[in-house]
């Protein structure tokens, strides 16, 4: 007989975050785990969640992923950041670019010389304009970046638009390839070991009874296993991000394809826009503190710039996160373990985020309490990190023309962010961290977006000549231009890289 000392790791959904999670461990940790399944297709998944962060090459790149085969497939665009609408004032705009701004060799973050041109009186344009991800986005041109990193064309960095609907069963054949078992069915009791309290098995509503030694919760919002069963608490974060529902609706495609999400301020929240190959992706984001449900519909329906081809469809959230996403023998990954909205595209990242952290900490035999402390830290960190550049983006407004904006505005915010904020008024300085999602340039993007421009900069900016910098600024905004006008349209990469099946 073989000696099989595998882990049996049961997963509960089969959205992005069940296949997600089935897929990696499959493809990365054979040796140390069977996986199994269990979904209902009568539940369903939530289906929607179409931006992501460059991230997710790197997860799809671990998988064997083709890049071309998987864009073809979800219907997929590039995404070199986000736009921001009417943010910090009415009729302002700004990107948050994936990649540097400056051409990314000195050692000081290029918004330091930026800065210091500005505060001299030097007719400097705006940051943007020291981007490639960002010039390329307004542009709408797009190349895969170059691998040389002495050229301008290496300094921006790219993620995807998909068809939300389309990323789960592409992994789970993936993952059914490798080994991964799938059960169809609803479960409806959890049970428990009575002396231990781990779980010891899920029970369907067949009485099918499917135990295991490791359990994923993957159950989306329902939170099946660490919420109902073991009762991990939610903490609630809507004093800082009050938005707690959304109303979606696709329409057909009216303009040319832009490389970019779009985030567009509006009276009790804010609009995506995310272009995909066969439509485009809408969704009002809102407080029901401050709009209805009827509300925010019509002003969707009246927003969209093309011909809608579903009804709107409104889904209902909180903000905030289980205190711990691993309890006992079960780790929550997805939906079940937190919700932050959309603004930044964080939710897969942080799916990703926690795939990273069970592979890494994947149990032996039995789960250390060390293991299982050190996954919920670095869970938490992520959580914190990504609430706190969330709040930033309502927080450092200066509009006050509705109720919700004043609100967002004028609220306390927590001081991990108010530190922040405070350094980079004062000289341009960012926290720095190790780990964590948005690094130097997405803060930098955000806060000189949103109007937060520091009274100083890095003295080392001080050391360049003056005539110097505006030569160097000058030339540095004709390469990134020049670079730009050679690459090709958006539209054109994807028709000749990866087009969907039927687009001929
Ligand atoms: C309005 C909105 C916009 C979003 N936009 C983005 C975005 O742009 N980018 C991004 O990264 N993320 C986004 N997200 C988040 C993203 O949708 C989710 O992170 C992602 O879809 C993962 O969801 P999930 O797999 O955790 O849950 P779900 O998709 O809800 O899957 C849950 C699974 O559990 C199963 N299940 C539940 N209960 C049972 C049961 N009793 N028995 C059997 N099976 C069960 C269901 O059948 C399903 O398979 C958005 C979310 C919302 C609400």
């Amino acid at each position: 007989m073989v000696n099989d000392s595998r882990l049996k790791v049961v997963i509960v959904g089969g959205g992005t975050a069940g296949w997600m999670t089935a897929a990696a461990l499959v493809k990365l940790l054979p040796a140390r785990c069977h996986v199994h399944l269990v979904e209902s297709e009568a539940i369903g998944i939530v289906g929607v969640g179409e931006a992501t962060l460059p991230h997710i090459r790197a997860f799809n790149e671990k998988l064997g992923i083709d890049e071309a085969d998987f864009m073809a497939a979800t219907r997929a665009t590039f995404k070199l950041g986000i736009e921001f609408r009417g943010w910090g004032r009415l009729g302002d705009s700004y990107i948050h670019p994936f990649g540097t701004f400056g051409s990314g060799q000195g050692e000081l973050d290029f918004h330091h010389y930026w800065n210091r041109a500005r505060l001299e009186g030097q007719d400097v344009g705006a940051l943007g304009d020291f981007s490639m991800a960002v010039t390329m986005a307004y542009m709408n041109r797009f190349t895969l970046p170059d691998a040389d990193p002495a050229r301008i064309e290496s300094t921006f960095n790219y993620a995807y638009q998909f068809d939300a609907t389309s990323y789960a069963p592409y992994l789970r054949r993936i993952a059914e390839q490798l080994g991964a078992k799938r059960t169809e069915g609803r479960i409806i009791d959890v049970e428990l070991d009575g002396e231990s309290g781990d779980v010891r098995a899920v029970i369907l509503e067949n009485q099918e009874r499917i135990e295991g030694d490791l359990f994923v919760d993957c159950s989306g919002f329902f939170s099946l296993i660490i919420g109902k069963t073991l009762g991990e608490p939610f903490e609630d974060w809507t004093q800082w991000l009050p938005c707690d529902r959304a109303v979606a609706m696709p329409c057909r495609t009216r303009t040319a394809l832009s490389p970019y999400t779009s985030a567009i301020a509006m009276p009790a929240g804010w609009r995506w826009r995310i272009p995909l190959q066969h439509r485009t992706g809408n969704g009002y984001v809102y407080s029901s503190q401050f709009t209805s449900d009827e509300d925010a519909a019509s002003a969707l329906v009246a927003a969209v710039e093309g011909e809608p081809i579903a009804d709107p469809r409104v889904l209902k959230f909180k903000a905030g996160r289980r205190t711990r996403s691993w309890v006992r023998n079960c780790v929550a990954v997805g939906l079940s373990s937190g919700f932050l909205e959309p603004l930044e595209s964080t939710s897969i990242y942080l799916i990703q985020a926690a795939i990273t952290g069970l592979v890494e900490l994947f149990p032996e035999r039995e789960i250390s309490p060390l293991d299982r402390d050190e996954f919920n830290r670095l869970i938490d960190l992520e959580y914190d990190r990504i609430r706190d550049f969330l709040i930033l983006h309502y927080h450092a407004t200066e509009r006050d023309d509705t109720r919700f904006w004043d609100y967002v505005r004028t609220m306390p915010v927590p001081d991990s962010l108010k530190e922040k904020m405070e350094l980079f008024r004062r000289r341009g300085r960012i926290v720095k961290y190790r780990e964590g999602v948005f690094l130097d340039a997405s803060w930098i993007a955000v806060y000189i977006g949103q109007g937060i421009l520091p009274q100083s900069y890095d003295m080392r900016a001080g050391l360049v000549h003056e005539a110097s910098l505006t030569d160097a600024m000058k030339s540095l905004r004709t390469r990134i231009r020049t670079a730009a006008e050679a690459m090709p349209e958006h539209r054109e990469h994807i028709d000749h890289y990866c087009p969907m099946p039927d687009a001929a």
